[in-house]
């Protein structure tokens, strides 16, 4: 059996979901994207097909200042920073690393009341840190391209799964600025250290509910509690289509789906379109959450996220599990996919992160460079289908491994 995916069916749900258009959490086009894929999967013929819905915290959105004494820099809200305003002198912390903290301590340099500026791709990783420091306010600074500021949520992972909500919104109020804008904010900074930076947004954050969209393909083994997790998130960020982040993971799903349905195969496969995951990894967590006593049957999770875009970029492998690094690594190289980097750590940043904490070997295997990464930049000519299958490939001959494609019992667990 054939277990090539097919760039043309990829193109075209691309070519769908782009146009549905955006699809950030509680949205329109979030709910047609759902209505679309529940057709999909039943079109597929997977078994169980249904929503599983679940409540979570929901960001509108809100405009957004900035401004260095009285030059005003255009912001967006950093999502689920607190929605109030700030002032005070400003602190340019750069990367907010290891590295940068103890340069900052070594310096004696102090941000309990002062508004922080950071350079970071993932500034929900930093709000540990922040809130250590008592900041009183946030200004994140995007790479994006064409001076475009992006989308951001200054919180993510792990998500409170119920009200009070516990940590949502944040202490401190954030904003993201375009990186021209954080040059100047940072140039006024050193002429006059002692300017005012004021920032703020009014963002409501309200509770709502979302629905994971999930299937299943039957596996012929003796012991169908054994199964094979598969995700990719169908909701977006603020603006724009986010073709990259996530159509190209939903694609692969449903190419991954299409693909494996023709297959026999040992063990079950869980395919989840999960919903909410740009604001908090929501879906997720709440799909952990509510088959946390199935969970120990799952001998694998693979995530399908920013799988590949038209930009050169690494390849690269994500595993918190040594055994599953190692079996990505493989099989990777066996479809002539050579990994650049195999991280084997744990990470925040997406809807492997809480099955990865709750036991479950998990990985994404993806090229991540993409400029316009989380921007009204990433549109559908950014995105090559061909590129987008190879890649997604790796992660269908990794799933069918884990399921036991073609074989009766299916291999043995990782690690054991
Ligand atoms: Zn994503």
């Amino acid at each position: 059996v054939d277990l090539r995916l097919d760039p043309r069916e990829i193109g075209r749900t691309l070519d769908e979901l782009a146009e549905i258009g955006n699809r950030h959490a509680g949205g329109e086009g979030e709910a047609q994207a759902r209505d679309r894929l529940l057709e999909r999967f039943r079109e597929l013929g997977l078994q169980r097909v249904r929503l599983e819905a679940f409540p979570y915290l929901r960001a509108h959105r809100a405009a957004a200042q900035c401004a260095v004494g009285t030059l005003r820099l255009s912001a967006n809200a950093l999502q689920y920073t607190a929605p109030v305003q700030a002032a005070g002198r400003a602190l340019y912390v750069g990367e907010a690393t290891e590295e940068d903290w103890a340069r900052l301590d070594a310096l004696g340099a102090r941000l309990q009341g002062r508004i922080a500026v950071v350079h970071s791709v993932f500034p929900f990783d930093l709000s540990g840190a922040l809130i250590e420091r008592g900041i009183a306010g946030l200004v994140h600074v995007c790479e994006t391209p064409d001076g475009i500021v992006g989308n951001f949520a200054g919180a993510l992972y792990p998500p409170p799964l119920a009200p009070p909500w516990e940590g949502r919104p944040l202490p401190y109020p954030g904003v993201t600025i375009a990186h021209p804008a954080g040059r100047a904010l940072i140039s006024t900074l050193t002429a006059r250290p002692d300017v005012e930076v004021t920032l703020g947004h009014d963002a409501r954050y309200e509770e709502a509910v979302a629905y994971n969209v999930i299937g299943e393909l039957d596996g012929e083994g003796e012991d169908q509690a054994e199964h094979v997790i598969v995700c990719a998130h169908y909701d977006s960020q603020a603006e724009g289509p986010c073709v990259y982040d996530n159509a190209t993971g939903v694609a692969s799903l449903l190419e991954c789906a299409r693909v494996l349905s023709r297959r026999a195969r040992a063990r079950r496969i869980v395919l989840i379109a999960s919903a909410a995951e740009e604001i908090g990894c929501w879906g997720a967590s709440a799909y952990v959450h509510a088959h946390r006593d199935e969970l120990p049957g799952a001998v694998g999770m693979v995530n399908l996220d920013g799988v590949a875009s038209a930009y050169p970029s690494r390849r690269e492998i994500w595993s918190a599990d040594a055994g599953m690094a190692a079996l990505a690594e493989r099989i990777a190289r066996g479809c002539g996919w050579i990994a650049d980097r195999v991280m084997n750590v744990r990470s925040t940043f997406g809807d492997h992160a809480p099955f990865g904490d709750a036991g479950v070997p998990s990985c994404l295997i993806w090229r991540p460079e993409h400029p316009y990464y989380h921007s009204r930049g990433d549109v559908r000519d950014r995105v090559d289908e061909f590129a987008v299958a190879q890649t997604a490939g790796v992660s269908a001959a990794l799933i069918d491994h884990l399921a036991g494609g073609g074989r009766a019992g299916g291999p043995p667990r990782l690690g054991a």
